[in-house]
């Protein structure tokens, strides 16, 4: 079966087929680096890690770009009232980011472009949508005119009879029943303080929507493969991001839409606005691992809702259990005379694990096939009737499929070696090789190892 995503925009699964054979360009809309990403967040980031995992998984070459969002009124606002600068106050969001990304075992995309490093591309893409008369200003802010645009509504299947010519949304976020033109760009107000570029269009910063256009196009190409977010992302903004960038090109943005559902507490959206929410940082610090993290984020098809409970957290750390003792049992098992059956169990695991997949990323089904081929297994085994070739095939094929889900604890290191490698990186720094220095801490934080510079020294405890 050929692979086949349910794409939003048509509302029909589809088969994949990429614009250039055997390549992949991927966009996903990133964080907004102005507080630490909460654990209904990386629900979107885990699945868009599934599914980058599995195209390579399938033999394609992946270019994943992630915009970060380092400017926009919360960025601002908060900025403000610690008393730093723009950039220092979201360098700090982003850096845990990242650690939050490595303790999540989410790989790193290709491209992270920061909002504020292209601001040039934004203003070149207005001024093309002015051009084209999709655009026009009022008092230095820029606006996008949706009634010249006849698709608009499509993604989120609007219907935009009645609306109201006219109308304007100034803020980045809006519900359905507000569509209206939308801001591209917003001139320079009091409150912004010392935010804001001086370009051809006026003084000023640009606007949440026109960044995701301009930074895809710009790393991707005018017309790419597959664009992802949360169902939240669907309207305004990517209804918004395909109107700015056909409007641009003339051209077809994106060939796939793909949009995953919440993760939810207590039956409503994990979000920082309702204040039910528990960024990674707070599971971590009730003892639970980053890996079952993972797990109960990814276990869950993504078109599903995950609800957040820490019995769920338990039952992912018992799955994880089963998962990581067969492996080492297996890895420690002698062989024995075989019965013949191991290769069938071998096959059947790589037909169902891909098959489920295959079908717009099945990822239950996909476990499924896992744990049955665990269960078949560890039964041959304690019958000692696998022999140490089909020992050895089992695990080349786990280890195969766990490229995709990357649920294998890593080799404990111990504390000894731990201390090394933090003397290490002291010395590192007390020498000035600060390149030499991150790199210690991010190796150690890729084995589950997190380090914290206190006044008393470096302290270090392990996640994973
Ligand atoms: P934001 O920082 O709010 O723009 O969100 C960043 C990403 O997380 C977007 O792709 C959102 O769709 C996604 N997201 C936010 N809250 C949730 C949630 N509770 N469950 C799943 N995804 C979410
Ligand atoms: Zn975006």
């Amino acid at each position: 079966m050929p692979l086949r995503f349910k794409n939003s925009l048509t509302r029909t699964k589809e088969e994949f087929v990429p614009i250039r054979p055997g390549k992949v360009g991927m966009y996903t809309c990133g964080p907004t680096v102005y507080n630490f990403a909460h654990v209904g967040n990386f629900r979107a980031y885990a699945f868009e890690d599934l599914l980058r995992r599995y195209l390579k998984y399938k033999g394609y070459d992946v270019t994943q770009v992630m915009n970060l969002t380092d400017i926009d009124d919360k960025t601002i606002r908060d900025s403000q009232a610690a008393g730093v600068t723009l950039k220092e106050f979201t360098d700090k969001y982003i850096r845990a980011f990242f650690d939050d990304l490595d303790v999540l075992r989410i790989e790193r995309a290709e491209h992270y472009p920061a909002a504020t490093d292209h601001i040039e591309e934004m203003v070149a893409m207005i001024k093309q949508l002015v051009e084209n008369g999709l655009a026009y200003e009022v008092d230095g802010n820029y606006y996008f005119k949706i009634s010249q645009f006849p698709d608009y509504g499509k993604l989120a299947n609007l219907d935009m009879d009645g609306l109201k010519a006219g109308a304007r949304v100034a803020a980045d976020e809006y519900e359905k029943d507000s569509v209206s033109d939308f801001a591209l760009w917003k001139a320079w107000e009091p409150d912004d303080g010392d935010v804001f570029w001086e370009t051809e269009i006026g003084k000023g910063r640009p606007g949440w929507h026109i960044e995701c256009s301009a930074m895809s196009m710009k790393y991707l190409g005018r017309h790419f493969d597959i664009h992802t977010g949360g169902v939240d992302n669907m309207f305004p903004h990517h209804e918004n991001e395909i109107a700015q960038s056909e409007g641009a090109t003339g051209e077809k943005f994106v060939n796939y839409w793909m949009h995953c559902e919440y993760l939810i507490v207590d039956g409503r959206k994990m979000s920082k606005s309702f204040g039910n929410y528990y960024t990674l940082r707070d599971i971590l610090d009730k003892g639970y691992p980053g890996l079952a993290v993972r797990y109960l984020l990814l276990a869950t098809h993504y078109r599903q809702q995950v609800n957040f409970t820490f019995e769920g957290l338990d039952a992912a750390r018992s799955a994880l259990d089963r998962y990581n003792d067969f492996w080492t049992n297996l890895a420690d098992y002698a062989g024995g005379e075989s019965s013949g059956e191991a290769d069938a169990a071998i096959e059947k695991l790589s037909t169902g694990f891909e098959g489920q997949l295959d079908d717009d990323l099945n990822i239950s089904g996909a476990l499924g096939s896992v744990f049955d081929f665990i269960r078949d297994i560890n039964k041959l085994r304690a019958e000692d009737k696998l022999s140490a070739d089909e020992r050895d095939r089992a695990l080349a094929a786990i280890t195969r499929i766990d490229t995709v889900l990357e649920f294998r604890r890593q080799e404990e290191i111990i504390d000894a070696d731990i201390e090394a490698l933090i003397e290490d990186r002291t010395q590192a720094r007390k020498n000035k090789d600060f390149a030499l220095a991150d790199k210690i801490r991010d190796d150690l934080l890729a084995r589950g190892i997190v380090l914290e510079d206190t006044p008393q020294g470096v302290k270090w405890k392990r996640k994973v």
